[in-house]
């Protein structure tokens, strides 16, 4: 979406206050834009908040300030029914890159196999048939798919969703994913294929297959640490896209039938710096499943997802979630 239509879009929903939302990475693009709005006579707000995914939208802010519009940029659509009209600016990256050279880097890492599944990332998804056209030059057969619920563009991963990707599994023997190792990371915890990276931002080319197997058993050891706890703190977000409330007060439930001390802990920020330690031995995390995953070394207390607490309480084995495809799915089987 272009400046223009983000303009027409506040325009035909009566918008006059507007607050700008956008990760770090895009702040110099939020303030271009809101100096474009200023001029267009809207009054601008900037969110100086953190922003993590399309899932964490300002809300609060919104309501604090008035505003009778967010744009949120950089992210795909997350929210469906936001209670303020959202404008989700999707930022793709349009400089040169070298996808040729990208390629020959990956293929060497991709052989000996013949079918590979490709994944992108939002801002590099204007590479995807130039990505595929130059595997298939090297005699690759290439495969991608969409997201169940059609939330995510064909062969688009975010952090806690490879649907697109994971749905033609059964065809590839080889993962590729154009982004980031924190993607390639996540991919390679739903699969039992090898995923590689390949980075266009920096040219990095990585198989992530030692990695996630390094992460598959520091997930494990929390695991065990969690069951020696006597007091948790069941993780309820308030950002509108991660807030899981039936779920977290269902593994409240659980937890207690199952003898522990459990109590819901509401938060918006999922920070290691918030988190009660002396109160409680362990948590059950039901926000970003990233953060559990991703900052695990940063908290002093086994901070276990969903899923993990169902292997912790014997509900399902170690092997039977690693296999399932489903480490970040919400599921949880009662007990
Ligand atoms: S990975 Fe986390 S921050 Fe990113 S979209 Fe998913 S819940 Fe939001």
């Amino acid at each position: 979406m272009k400046p223009e239509h983000v303009i027409a879009e506040l325009e035909r929903v009566g918008a006059r206050r507007v607050l700008v939302q956008a990760p770090q990475g895009l702040r110099g693009t939020a303030i271009q834009l809101s100096e474009e709005l200023s001029r267009r006579g809207f009054d601008v707000v900037i969110s100086g908040g953190p922003c993590w995914g399309g899932c964490d939208l300002a809300l609060n802010e919104a309501v604090e300030v008035s505003a009778d519009a967010i744009v949120h940029l950089g992210h795909t659509e997350f929210v469906k029914q936001s209670s303020i009209p959202t404008i989700y600016l999707e930022c793709r990256y349009d400089h040169d890159v070298d996808v040729e050279q990208l390629v020959e880097k990956s293929i060497h890492v991709l052989r000996p196999a013949k079918n590979i599944g490709l994944g992108m990332t939002l801002q590099w998804l204007n590479l995807l048939e130039r990505v595929k056209k130059a595997l298939e030059d090297h005699g690759f057969s290439v495969f991608y798919g969409q997201q169940e619920n059609g939330r995510l563009y064909p062969s688009q991963v975010i952090g806690c969703d490879y649907t697109a990707v994971k749905s033609v599994e059964s065809k590839v023997e080889k993962f590729l994913i154009v982004g980031s190792f924190f993607h390639g990371l996540g991919l390679s915890m739903m699969t039992d294929r090898c995923v590689v990276v390949a980075d266009p931002e920096t040219m990095r080319v990585e198989d992530m297959t030692q990695i996630a197997k390094r992460v598959l058993m520091q997930r494990y050891a929390q695991i065990c640490a969690f069951r020696g706890s006597k007091r948790v703190g069941v993780i309820l977000c308030t950002k509108p896209g991660q807030k899981r409330e039936g779920l977290a007060t269902t593994i409240v439930s659980m937890l207690r039938k199952a003898g522990k001390d459990a109590y819901l802990l509401v938060l918006n920020e999922v920070d290691e710096r918030f988190l009660p330690d002396e109160v409680f031995d362990a948590y059950v995390n039901t926000a970003c499943p990233r953060i559990s995953i991703d900052d695990n070394a940063k908290f002093k207390r086994p901070i276990l997802l969903p899923s993990e607490l169902m292997v912790a309480l014997n509900l399902i084995s170690w092997e039977e979630l690693v296999s399932s495809g489903e480490y970040f799915r919400w599921c949880v089987k009662n007990g």
